[in-house]
């Protein structure tokens, strides 16, 4: 770095900066995959699916931590092209939410260090013809999660609240990995919320044309449909 980059800041320029980081201003990155590998699949919710119902199985605060995965997801939009609601009936609900196992220790979120002390994977469901003439899920979209035993509450709580995010990024389209640990959609995410990588790919997930629409109830429907698994 050379000395020039460390002269002082005219007030214009300081202010034009400023205006530059005012949070309406869209800041892109590039962003990375999110199409389903080996299949090209893109998929994000259509406008009459939303708000996206989603049921979760009442274990410990699994709940809230859906609740606030899906706030920080709506958040990253500029003109609420997604939005996400938990519902009580299951049978109604778009996406099921699970915890495998045992229901997880409850302790508040802290800022400590993110340890992998919990899992999860978001099952896609395979797709089959629609009426109209293109593809939809054969089923519901479905995220499991779980953790381990023998690690401090709060370091499970963190995780749990972590990969939940995580795998909820899965089930609004993401359908891959960053390859950057900063983000939250990397595999083993470390981040506690959406980077603005995460943001941008978002974004343009949502206004690239998407070649699968949702399941939805109709005659022909397998009972248990065979999905592919993104962890
Ligand atoms: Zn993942």
């Amino acid at each position: 770095m050379t000395r020039r980059w460390l002269l002082p800041l005219t007030l214009a320029t300081a202010m034009a900066i400023a205006a530059c980081e005012s949070p309406d201003t869209p800041v892109r990155l590039t962003p990375y995959q999110f199409r389903l590998a080996g299949t090209d699949t893109v998929f994000h919710w259509p406008d009459s699916s939303l708000p996206v119902r989603f049921w979760v199985e009442p274990a410990g605060a699994l709940p809230q931590y859906v609740d606030r995965g899906l706030r920080m997801w709506e958040r990253q939009f500029l003109y609420g092209e997604f939005r996400g609601l938990r519902v009580s009936d299951s049978a109604a609900a778009d996406v099921l939410v699970f915890m495998e196992g045992d229901p997880p220790p409850q302790a508040p979120l802290t800022g400590d260090p993110p340890l992998l002390v919990c899992e999860g994977v978001t099952l896609v469901p395979a797709r089959q013809a629609d009426p109209s003439g293109g593809t939809r899920f054969a089923g519901r979209l479905e995220v499991d999660v779980w953790w381990y035993a023998g690690f401090a509450a709060s370091d499970v709580a963190n995780c749990l609240a972590r990969v939940t995010a995580h795998e909820l990024g899965h089930a609004l389209g993401i359908f891959a990995h960053s390859a950057d640990p900063n983000d939250l959609m990397f595999l083993r995410p470390d981040a506690p919320a959406p980077s603005l990588r995460d943001r941008s790919t978002i974004q343009v997930l949502y206004h690239t044309p998407a070649d699968i629409l949702p399941w939805i109830p109709m005659p022909g429907s397998p009972a248990v449909a065979a999905t592919t698994p993104i962890r």
